[in-house]
């Protein structure tokens, strides 16, 4: 069984820009799996000698209720649940929102391994992009550039190493 990588995060923060890098190899599928939602999109990667499978969640489109309550969407929690690894996107130029700390405090409870990668860190340095992030308590924030690529080949070989 190929590893199952969930996207996650907060809109805008650049889940899809990721999921087309990591899915950008020769055999990369980009479909709608039938039977399940429009919401994940699922394609195929693969580094080095490793295939996986990346889901692309539609993010976590907050529902307001009395504009307190805040709830993931169903669609995502499904993809965390089916996941191997999950992949936290933050925006790095944006630094923390509370709804990223929304979603870090769920995804800190799920039973899988989440990395937190902090993502438009092009030309920024690494300690810098980090830095805000550890309040999240994910462990060591990855500075990556979906745009660019950078970070992105040693966010996923690390992530790929238990598999
Ligand atoms: P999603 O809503 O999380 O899926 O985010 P998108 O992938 O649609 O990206 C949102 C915006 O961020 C788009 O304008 C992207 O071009 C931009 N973006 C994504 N990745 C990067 C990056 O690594 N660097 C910069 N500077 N912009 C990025
Ligand atoms: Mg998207």
């Amino acid at each position: 069984m190929k590893p199952t990588i969930a996207l996650v995060g907060r809109p805008n923060v650049g889940k899809s820009t990721l999921f087309n890098r990591l899915t950008r190899s020769r055999d990369a599928l980009v479909a709608d799996q039938p039977g399940l939602t429009r919401d994940r999109h699922y394609g195929h990667g693969r580094v080095g000698s490793k295939p996986y499978l990346v889901i692309d969640t539609g993010g976590f489109e907050p529902v307001v209720d009395d504009g307190i309550l805040w709830e993931m969407a169903r669609q995502t929690l499904q993809a965390v649940d089916e996941a191997d690894a999950i992949v936290l996107l933050v925006d790095g130029r944006n630094g923390v929102t509370p709804q990223d700390k929304l979603i870090a405090n769920r995804l800190r409870q799920s039973r899988q391994p989440v990395y937190l990668a902090v993502n438009k860190a092009e030309g920024m340095s690494p300690g810098m992009a980090a830095a805000e992030f550890h309040e999240l308590a994910l462990g060591e924030p990855w500075p990556v550039s979906a745009s660019h690529g950078d970070g992105v080949r040693e966010l996923i070989e690390t992530i790929l190493e238990p598999f």
